[in-house]
């Protein structure tokens, strides 16, 4: 089924902005429809557990920055937060079932170390890859790659039909 990213992940902030007081989650993203062949429940699971992550691993707080984009017929959403980043040993490991980074400046965070090997399998599962950059001590992006088609002011697909603003799939096949 086809299903639209930016609404899910709009929700997504709204469950997670009212769990902090000391976090701003601030989506910057284009006007339009992005549209993605995917699970709405299973897409909002991987965006809850990277801006959980972004809220968690950032105790002293900070902007939690959104983008979405298109590149390579792909659709890219990033997750960025400034806090306390991902140590360069542990890079490695860091999608694995239950691992979890155990440095002094996280070890009184808790978690099961479950949430990013959920987000690969989900992503995975719609033919993307999630990849991520972090210096340790200033912060992480992770970036969700999924393919999808996203729709401007200009260019229509062939599956895709323009009335007013909004786009309209015509044809869903599964
Ligand atoms: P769970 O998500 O199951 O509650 P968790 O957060 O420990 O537990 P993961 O989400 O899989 O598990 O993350 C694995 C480890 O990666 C974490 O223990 C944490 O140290 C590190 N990590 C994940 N996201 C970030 C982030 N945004 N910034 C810094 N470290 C992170
Ligand atoms: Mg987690």
């Amino acid at each position: 089924k086809y299903i639209e990213l930016l609404p899910i992940i709009e929700k997504v902030i709204d469950n997670q902005q009212v769990q902090t007081d000391v976090h701003r989650i601030i989506l910057e993203s284009f006007d339009g429809n992005d549209l993605i062949l995917g699970d709405s429940s299973k897409i909002e699971q991987v965006f809850t557990n990277l801006i959980s992550n972004a809220i968690k691993y950032s105790p002293s707080g900070g902007p939690v920055y959104l983008r979405l984009y298109e590149e390579n017929s792909l659709l890219h959403i990033e997750v960025e937060d400034h806090g306390l980043g991902i140590p360069e040993n542990a890079a490695a490991d860091i999608f694995n079932k239950f691992y979890r980074v155990d440095n002094s400046d996280r070890r009184r965070i808790g978690g099961t170390g479950l949430g990013l090997s959920i987000v690969q399998e989900i992503v995975r599962a719609h033919d993307g890859y999630v990849s991520f950059k972090s210096k340790y001590g200033e912060g992480s992006t992770f970036i969700v790659s999924i393919p999808g088609v996203y729709k401007p002011s200009h260019g229509l697909d062939e599956n895709i039909h323009q009335s007013g603003t909004r786009y309209e799939v015509l044809v869903i096949e599964d």
